[in-house]
């Protein structure tokens, strides 16, 4: 082990891709690397991975790392540190990368899920610092959040982390998998948005088939109407799930990070109209509602605040 000064190992583990790197006290990335998740490889062999790309990233970065954060796709229990069932983790059910690390690094390390991780990121160093009622909320491929409630990330019972995405906005909407009708991620998710656009295009338009959130941001941006009505949808979507957290939990902050906010300015007219008109039994006009600040190495950053965040008064300066 190197003998320089002390960072936080990070370690993001997703479906397709594991990021690990090393994070200084204020936040900064000080050095990263990837591998693909390969997931059907076996855990044993992912984590082999994870050890070889943390002890090169340290090596270069000079400095040895004082404990590990993980971010895992979920679900994960944060308090044993195993990973549940995971649909793009198969054949990882119950095992236990926070032993294995801690095992092989001599070091304490924690873990929580991706969205958890994200929201612990944002509260340290990004959109939430100061604040102590956070809701982070990740809208992508799916619809997730954490929430940070009196300044430490609210479990629910057992541990468990709650799935903001599901919540009902609308019970004659689309069926999702997780069993119930219109949930927020299926009227408002990356995907969702898309599908809903593509079918209210022309039978002969060429991105019937193809059409993503992305490339319909970029036609509302046009001036296309079909696109900026499918785009005022979403946005009115996006924004009754806000005003519902916001009526729930009245928290300091909002923010908003994944794909779909890449485009923030086109939904955010939207989103705060809703909020003005729903939220009218709380002081919504004191909740901010900002997008994250971290940006693309948010996960890794995320991940070094979940370490950080669990155990505080191990930060020493060196
Ligand atoms: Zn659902």
């Amino acid at each position: 082990m190197t003998t320089g000064t002390s960072a936080t190992g990070a370690v993001d583990i997703g479906g397709t891709k594991i990021a690990v790197g090393a994070i200084d006290a204020s936040g900064r990335v000080l050095g990263r690397a990837d591998t693909p998740t390969s997931a059907g490889d076996g855990f044993d062999a992912a984590m082999t991975r994870i050890e070889e790309m943390l002890r090169q990233v340290s090596a270069s970065a000079g400095i040895r790392l004082g404990g590990i954060g993980i971010g895992c796709t979920g679900p994960v229990d944060p308090l044993s540190g195993t990973i549940g069932e995971v649909e793009f983790l198969p054949g990882w059910n119950g095992a236990n990368p926070v032993a294995k690390l801690a095992d092989r690094f001599g070091v304490d390390v924690a873990m929580e899920n991706d969205a958890d991780a994200a929201a612990l990121g944002e509260l340290q160093w990004g959109a939430g610092r100061g604040r102590r009622h956070l809701i982070c909320v990740t809208i992508g491929t799916g619809i997730g959040g954490g929430i940070v409630l009196n300044g430490a990330l609210y479990r629910g019972v057992g541990g468990a982390h709650p799935e903001i995405g599901h919540h009902v906005i609308d019970d004659s909407g689309p069926q999702c998998y997780c069993g119930a009708r219109g949930c927020w991620e299926v009227l408002a998710s990356g995907p969702a948005i898309a599908a809903h656009a593509r079918a209210a295009l022309p039978a002969d338009d060429p991105q019937r088939m193809t059409l993503t959130a992305a490339e319909l941001c970029a036609r509302a941006r046009r001036g296309d109407a079909l696109a900026q009505a499918e785009v005022a949808r979403a946005g009115r979507y996006l924004g009754i799930g806000i005003a519902n957290l916001i009526s729930l939990y009245t928290p300091d902050a909002i923010v908003l990070s994944g794909s779909v906010m890449e485009s923030a300015d086109l939904f955010m007219p939207a989103i705060r109209a809703i909020v003005r008109s729903h939220c009218t039994q709380v002081p919504a006009n004191r909740v901010t509602i900002d997008v994250a600040a971290l940006g693309g190495e948010a996960p890794l950053i995320g991940a070094a605040a979940v370490w950080r965040h669990r155990y505080p008064g191990e930060m020493r300066p060196c």
